[in-house]
């Protein structure tokens, strides 16, 4: 078996212990006689599985009391209707921060619903940095603020929690979310999709705070009501069983390493790896700002786009896989999660310098 440095960004690596341990019981769980994908999510086998994953979770995040944990699918983008559905009252207003390609489709997608307004946006600025707010960027008596609190296209990460006073405030965090602690009690409602840094594809998490549940609109789909799914503790249909019992075996990788603190360091080192590199020469160039700066999605650009081609191409064959960026920006992104190794990250900045080197610039 020979496994690469995956750099996607999402689907994206799993830590190895964890896809290990899923191996050594995908065909039989413990005494049960069959796999998890073959449980009834009824079953008290699953029952146990999902109320681990939740308790661990709560464990690991630090969630407090009065919050409510969300299995759900859909993704995060089915995410983007539930907020203004569950949130935005009957002639009430929202504001959004767009900070990139993500939050842009969270405020379209909320368009449908009434009054939602941008309170800043760094989109002159090509998303390279998080835009500064202050309590007065939002409508007083707004039904929330939503932001989006890492942007994995862009490679930008708000450096601040916004002071939205009494308005709720949503976070989209599919792409940090525990990648490092982080203060739930900030924060009306946290919603991320499972496949950046979490699980397979086909879970979505959303944790929200309980006196924000029963305000859903009239026309709210029952599946998008978080009320429904929080009295029927995420069972209120068949949940993505087999990614919540990935999510599970992935928390309590984490609680065996040290929980979100040790995580954290890891990912600095991580990030602090490239990112040293990126300032130290003038090969390649580091589009975002240093206070906006990613600890998950790292971006750079030769400045040269068949170069960048011809880099995303040649590290691939050098095991070193997916770092192309985005169709939408070009250039090149490494995605550095959790289950990223150290490793990895330094095999790539070993190939960037031999490949500078290299390929000299006309
Ligand atoms: C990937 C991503 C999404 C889209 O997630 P889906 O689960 O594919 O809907 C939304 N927001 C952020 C920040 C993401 O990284």
């Amino acid at each position: 078996m020979n496994r690469v440095y995956n750099f996607s960004a999402g689907p994206s690596m799993l830590p190895l212990p964890v896809l290990e341990k899923a191996a050594s019981e995908l065909v039989c769980y413990g005494e049960s006689g069959m796999s998890v994908m073959e449980m009834s999510h009824r079953s008290p086998d699953y029952e146990a599985i999902i109320k681990d994953a939740e308790a661990m979770l709560r464990q690991l995040m630090n969630i407090p009391d009065n919050y409510k944990v969300l299995f759900l699918q859909g993704g995060a983008s089915t995410q983007f209707a539930s907020v203004p559905l569950n949130l935005l009252s009957e002639g009430g207003y929202a504001d959004y921060i767009v900070s990139g390609q993500f939050s842009g489709k969270a405020y379209t997608e909320a368009q449908k619903y009434g009054d939602v307004k941008i309170a800043a946006t760094s989109k002159p600025d090509n998303f390279t940095y998080v835009p500064a707010t202050t309590r007065e960027s939002f409508r007083a008596g707004a039904d929330y603020v939503h932001i989006c609190f890492n942007n994995t296209i862009y490679g930008t990460k708000f450096p601040y929690i916004p002071d939205t006073g009494d308005i709720p405030l949503v976070a989209d965090m599919s792409s940090c979310i525990i990648s490092e602690p982080v203060d739930v009690s900030k924060f009306g409602v946290i919603y991320a999709g499972a496949q950046k840094n979490m699980a397979p594809a086909g879970l979505t998490l959303v944790i929200v705070r309980e006196d924000l549940l029963g305000r859903a609109r009239p026309e709210t789909p029952t599946m998008l009501d978080w009320k429904t799914m929080a009295d029927n503790d995420s069972m209120y249909n068949t949940p993505p069983c087999y990614a919540i019992y990935m999510a599970k075996l992935v928390y309590e990788w984490i609680l065996s390493i040290g929980g979100l603190e040790e995580m954290q360091k890891r990912n600095a080192r991580k990030a602090a790896l490239l990112y040293d590199y990126l300032d130290s020469q003038d090969y390649y160039i580091a589009p975002v700002q240093k206070e906006s700066r990613s600890m998950m999605n790292v971006t750079f650009v030769t400045g040269d786009a068949d170069l960048d081609k011809k880099f995303a191409s040649e590290a691939a064959k050098a095991g070193l896989k997916n770092l192309k960026g985005h169709r939408s920006v070009g250039g090149m992104r490494a995605s550095i999660y959790n289950a990223m190794p150290e490793e990895g990250v330094a095999a790539l900045v070993e190939f960037m310098k031999k490949f500078a080197a290299e390929n000299p610039k006309a």
